[in-house]
């Protein structure tokens, strides 16, 4: 038998809840839902960061960065040295070890070329990339280019990004599909789309879903907050004058069901070549997003679970079909699970997750983030603790007031929104919380460390 191949699909701020299989009413997602039957879906799948940057590092490496002082949400130079320097490997490096052809479609930053051998993108010569590389170590910088961009007219900016961004999903959908038709070997193929992340702009479907008439205009709204006002430039760049919230979810959604079209192509092709069954798939994003939850207004910033829960659904020869799973995964378990499904061996310390189908089961999930707000959170099925990290990082950068609370604790039984704070009601379940991220932190760093110690112990051999 032929080696299983193995394809990523991977959508950028997708919410888990705003898919039919996972419940939504609106049916932005025939092609996922038809999938999802085919397979797992995971319902408690909570991204460790809300960056794309960090969460495509846990992806790709099956390990977890702590938190970063600088508050980076870019993976660095030195955080890729230091991965390496403790033996670290990037799951295509490991695949194409093992005889594959690995494949990345679609523009993105460009460190995680690693161990890719075609890397297909929009703009031949790469030039964002490369520009975005030289501005990632300088905050600086990051934050001059970012004003720039949002400032620009939209028609300017649409058209840089067709010409040279990252939105190009049409001729990942292309390619990808050629590559089914003509590929051998065994390969892994990795396919990235972003419709769902701000602006929402898909090149067709843009008004698939229109909303209901209210008067929850949004730029009303943003004139009661004070954020800063390159995003609310950006926001008016993106969003009519006259938008109201539930216009710009419906633009949200039409941007998933234009990818949720193009995905449907790719499958299509699977079968067409009679190779779908002989195929792992993982379809997933890399955080989710906000519209209005504690006032963090259409962005992925903020540890509530419409940033931290994602969608994730795995096909496969052994994967079971039309069946929910409801423990605790992250991003960190994608790596160590192909590595069993190939039968591939590797030593546990390496990885910061398990086999997505374990019996071992999580009893919390823990996330941070690093931006505009430096905090850190841990989730038991029933609770959610946050804290920011410092007491400098209390109020948000981006929106100049504090979201949720100084410290945040939420009943996620009787209050799964998240509206409601009771930090200051139920102290005894705070402390707890408070002490189960503590011993989680310290066990994190004895990890890394005893990491640090094999890699050099192999190396002195
Ligand atoms: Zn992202
Ligand atoms: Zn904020």
């Amino acid at each position: 038998m032929k080696k299983p191949n193995i394809i990523f699909i991977m959508i950028d701020a997708l919410r888990a809840r705003n898919l039919g299989c996972y419940g939504y009413d609106r049916n932005t997602s025939p092609n996922i839902d038809t999938l999802s039957k085919q397979g797992t879906r995971f319902t408690n799948a909570f991204s460790t960061n809300n960056s794309t940057n960090k969460s495509l590092m846990a992806m790709l490496s099956g390990r977890h960065i702590p938190l970063d002082k600088e508050k980076n949400i870019l993976v660095t130079k030195s955080e890729l040295n230091s991965f390496s320097n403790s033996g670290g490997k990037f799951l295509s490096e490991r695949l194409k070890e093992h005889g594959y052809k690995t494949y990345w479609l679609n523009d993105l930053y460009g460190w995680q070329k690693r161990g890719f051998d075609f890397y297909f993108s929009n703009n031949k010569k790469n030039q964002p990339i490369s520009l975005f590389q030289n501005i990632k170590d300088s905050s600086r910088l990051r934050s001059v280019t970012r004003t720039f961009f949002h400032y620009m007219p939209k028609k300017m900016s649409d058209n840089i990004k067709l010409k040279y961004g990252r939105n190009n999903g049409e001729m990942a959908t292309e390619k990808a599909i050629q590559i089914i038709k003509e590929e051998k070997d065994p390969f892994f193929l990795w396919i990235y789309y972003n419709s769902p992340h701000i602006p929402y702009n898909p090149k067709q479907f843009t008004n698939k879903f229109v909303a209901p008439k209210t008067k929850n205009y949004f730029f009303k709204e943003l004139k009661k907050h004070k954020i800063k006002k390159e995003m609310v430039g950006f926001f008016k760049g993106a969003f009519s004058k006259y938008a109201t919230f539930e216009d710009i979810i419906a633009r949200y959604d039409s941007a998933i069901y234009h990818d949720d079209y193009l995905i449907g192509q790719v499958i299509e092709a699977l079968k067409e070549k009679g190779i779908f069954d002989n195929t792992y798939i993982f379809l997933f994003s890399d955080h989710g997003e906000s519209f209005d939850t504690q006032n963090v207004f259409f962005s992925h910033h903020g540890l509530y679970d419409v940033c931290t829960n994602f969608p994730l659904i795995v096909t496969g020869p052994t994967i079971p079909k039309n069946k929910i799973n409801e423990s605790f995964v992250k991003h960190e378990d994608m790596v160590p699970t192909i590595l069993d499904l190939l039968k591939i061996r590797y030593s546990s310390l390496e990885f910061d997750g398990n086999n997505l189908l374990s019996k071992e089961k999580l009893s919390y999930t823990t996330a941070e983030e690093a931006g505009y707000q430096n905090k850190r959170s841990i989730r038991t099925k029933d609770f959610k603790y946050i804290e920011p990290v410092s007491k400098e990082d209390v109020v948000c950068e981006l929106c100049n007031e504090i979201h949720g609370g100084k410290l945040e604790l939420y009943d996620l039984k009787k209050d799964p929104e998240e509206k409601n704070n009771i930090a200051s009601e139920d102290t005894s379940t705070l402390t707890e919380m408070k002490t189960l991220l503590e011993k989680h932190l310290k066990e994190e760093k004895q990890i890394n460390e005893r990491r640090r110690i094999a890699h050099k112990l192999k190396n002195s051999n």
